[in-house]
């Protein structure tokens, strides 16, 4: 029987190991007076429990700018550690309990094929060309965006971040993820014919005719989703309401009732009223934890089975507790570092952000 049958599937929680646990609480115990833990929704149930913070990107690196705890540990993916560190105060650190725990859309852009792509575009026009990325972008390529008075954005404030660059200059560029690029500038009512996907770079008139250039990047969990999947569970659940994540593709996005970020997706579930059926287009482990949170309503994912996204799940208990015996031990090997010249504009554009 497929969940979307039984409305919900039986949550199987992810084991925890008792041994693992008694260690993570008692390093947490002793060291809480200088440490913090932030967890990304995506995270694992077993690792998230740990978390003091839980959180979206932007909640996240909002939280990490605010916290004077020394060690800050990150349960989330490389690019939001790095945020967290520039972010974070001279004597603070911040950790990354895996550093192998990257993400595929921030690695879809890297900083030489940004450049190219930006001197190729500044060099065939005279307009001013806002640069904004994506928070999942590395800080290198924030640092860029910062250089050229860009703008980071989340797929929170995207909308108000793209009225902010239209109002400051005459296009925009954007990283990494093409869809929340597409579906952003989509609805601000910029036409399709004024939005650019860089799978080539345009000649001069395809330069000039564009208000929106978008990298070609995705995320390698939301792609995954369909417009079949909304039109299926709509044929079984005539009631039902689909919210995805704006990173899911424009059909998907334009099929269902409401995009945004893992907040918006969690404030729309938790004010509806009992009794709800919800259809929800994102990674698997928030999707669970919200039919768990909310038993009185029928929470599914849009897609059977759910898509997890690998470099979250590389976080594990064993993995933090690893990081908090290092941190006890005055040791820094899960330390992640920006370094200043990168840091300095990076900080800039994240600034930018966050005083909006
Ligand atoms: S869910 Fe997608 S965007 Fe988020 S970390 Fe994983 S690959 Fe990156």
């Amino acid at each position: 029987m497929t969940y979307y049958e039984k409305g919900v599937e039986k949550y199987q929680p992810e084991q925890q190991d008792p041994v693992t646990a008694r260690k993570i609480e008692a390093l947490k115990g002793a060291l809480k007076d200088e440490l913090v833990i932030l967890g990304h929704h995506y995270q694992r149930d077993n690792v998230i429990r740990y978390a003091d913070i839980r959180g979206d990107s932007l909640i996240l690196s909002r939280k990490a700018a605010e916290m004077k705890k020394k060690h800050v540990v990150f349960c989330g993916v490389y690019f939001m550690a790095e945020c967290a560190d520039i972010l974070s105060a001279e004597d603070q650190k911040v950790y990354l309990p895996d550093l192998q725990a990257g993400c595929s859309m921030a690695d879809m852009a890297d900083r030489e094929a940004v450049e190219a792509a930006w001197e190729h575009l500044t060099s065939l026009s005279d307009a001013t060309i806002i640069p904004v990325t994506y928070i999942n972008s590395s800080a290198d390529i924030k640092a860029f965006v910062g250089k050229h008075g860009g703008i980071v954005c989340t797929s929170s404030n995207a909308p108000k971040i793209f009225d902010w660059a239209m109002e400051k200059g005459d296009k925009i560029l954007f990283f990494p993820d093409r869809y929340l690029g597409l579906n952003t500038a989509l609805s601000k009512g910029i036409s399709r014919e004024e939005i650019r996907i860089l799978d080539t770079l345009p000649d001069r008139s395809g330069i000039k005719k564009a208000r929106v250039f978008l990298w070609n990047g995705y995320c390698s969990v939301h792609k995954y989703f369909e417009a079949e999947h909304v039109h299926a569970l709509r044929e079984r659940f005539p009631d039902i309401r689909i919210v995805v994540h704006g990173e899911c593709k424009d059909e998907v996005v334009r099929e269902s009732d409401h995009f945004g970020s893992t907040s918006t997706i969690i404030d729309l579930i938790s004010a509806s009223p009992k009794g709800s059926t919800w259809g929800v287009g994102t990674e698997e482990h928030l999707v669970r934890r919200l039919q768990r949170q909310y038993p009185d309503k029928t929470v599914m994912s849009l897609s059977e089975p759910g898509f997890q996204c690998a470099t979250m799940s590389m976080i594990t208990p064993g993995s933090l507790l690893q990081v908090l015996e290092e941190i006890r031990a005055g040791r820094n090997d899960h330390r992640i570092r920006v370094q200043n010249e990168i840091k300095s504009y990076a900080k800039t554009a994240l600034i930018r952000m966050l005083t909006l």
